[in-house]
């Protein structure tokens, strides 16, 4: 049973763009209606009449990137909400976006038990004038950026370290880099991309739950979420956790990526998600949305051969050293971005 609480919060913060918009589409074509928003949303580029191959597009994700910004997440502490470090995280995130061109930033604020949570949300749009063909309701790419340590024997949220660098600095630090490269590469999308910094999703879903009920239905063509993709030192595996059988075109799409480029994520294990296993961000999308919705994870079920487990997940040692695969962690990264790089190019026909 899910109870949902949403506070509609007006305490906006200067230099922030606060909305209630409840459609990204919108937004994303008329980047002006935001003040603040608008000085970066202008196109930066024109529209590309030879897309980039997506194989060098996927070579532009820098590893010392993701580790630069997966260090400054686990460096505030805890993003836990009830945490002070969770602000400087909020911050972080926005100062990053901000300060790409052709980004439209939104930090979008729910609550779930009288606690603040934050949603950010940058949108990369197709350059105008509109390409022939352009599918105005996006696609999304998430992740959380909230941590807990809740497994450590008497941790306390308010002040207590919670440095979640596997669990999820690692996919947002992967979202960050997207957001830098698709920003360049706006000329060959033909729809909007979404992506999508969910708070609370250690209150169990709660910041992307809250955001999947303040849009109209299928507001996003689909949704890939990826979470805990840095510690698995015994193999590249990946579950592909898909929501219902809506979401198996999309499930398929992913695995083709994975051979197409040769990202080499093996094994990749398709895991169905059913309402039983409501966990991800992509649950509430897949699940209660009936969006096409797929999670990219290092485990999903039971531990085996190919996984020992994050023995760190969800305490305080979750910390940068921990983070044992970068390989498979730059691989995640780009397997995620090839699936949506191919949807966006080609229209989201799936
Ligand atoms: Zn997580």
């Amino acid at each position: 049973m899910l109870l949902l609480i949403v506070i509609a919060a007006c305490d906006a913060v200067p230099g922030r763009v606060f909305t209630s918009s409840s459609s990204p589409a919108v937004l994303a074509a008329t980047p002006s209606a935001s003040s603040a928003a608008s000085a970066t949303a202008r196109p930066a580029t024109t529209p590309s009449p030879t897309p980039r191959p997506i194989a060098d597009v996927l070579a532009q994700i820098d590893p010392a990137k993701l580790d630069d910004h997966m260090r400054a997440l686990a460096s505030f502490q805890s993003r836990h909400p009830l945490h002070p470090g969770h602000a400087k995280a909020v911050a972080y995130l926005m100062e990053q976006l901000s300060a790409i061109p052709g980004v439209v930033v939104q930090d979008i604020p729910t609550a779930y038990n009288g606690v603040r949570l934050d949603n950010i949300l940058a949108t990369i749009a197709p350059p105008g004038p509109r390409p022939d063909g352009l599918v105005d309701v996006p696609g999304m790419i998430c992740a959380h950026y909230d941590s807990t340590a809740n497994r450590t024997p008497g941790w306390r949220p308010a002040i207590d370290p919670a440095p979640g660098a596997d669990d999820n600095a690692t996919g947002t630090a992967a979202l960050l880099e997207y957001a830098r490269i698709l920003a360049a590469d706006r000329g060959s999308l033909r729809m909007p991309i979404v992506l999508a910094f969910f708070d609370g999703e250690e209150y169990f879903f709660k910041g992307s739950l809250a955001y999947l009920q303040s849009l109209s239905p299928n507001a996003y063509r689909w949704v890939i979420n990826i979470d805990m993709v840095g510690f698995n030192p015994l193999a590249d595996r990946l579950d592909l956790v898909y929501y219902t059988t809506k979401s198996a075109s999309l499930r398929d799409r992913v695995s083709e990526a994975n051979q197409r480029y040769g990202i080499g994520v093996s094994p990749l294990v398709e895991q169905l998600a059913t309402t039983e296993a409501f966990i991800l961000d992509a649950a509430p999308f897949g699940l209660v949305g009936g969006i096409p919705s797929v999670a990219l994870v290092q485990r999903y079920g039971e531990n085996d051969a190919t996984f020992p487990g994050n023995y760190t997940f969800h305490t305080v040692n979750d910390t940068p050293d921990k983070i044992t695969n970068k390989r498979l962690w730059l691989k995640a990264a780009k397997l995620t971005l090839a699936t949506a790089l191919d949807l966006a190019r080609g229209g989201a026909q799936l």
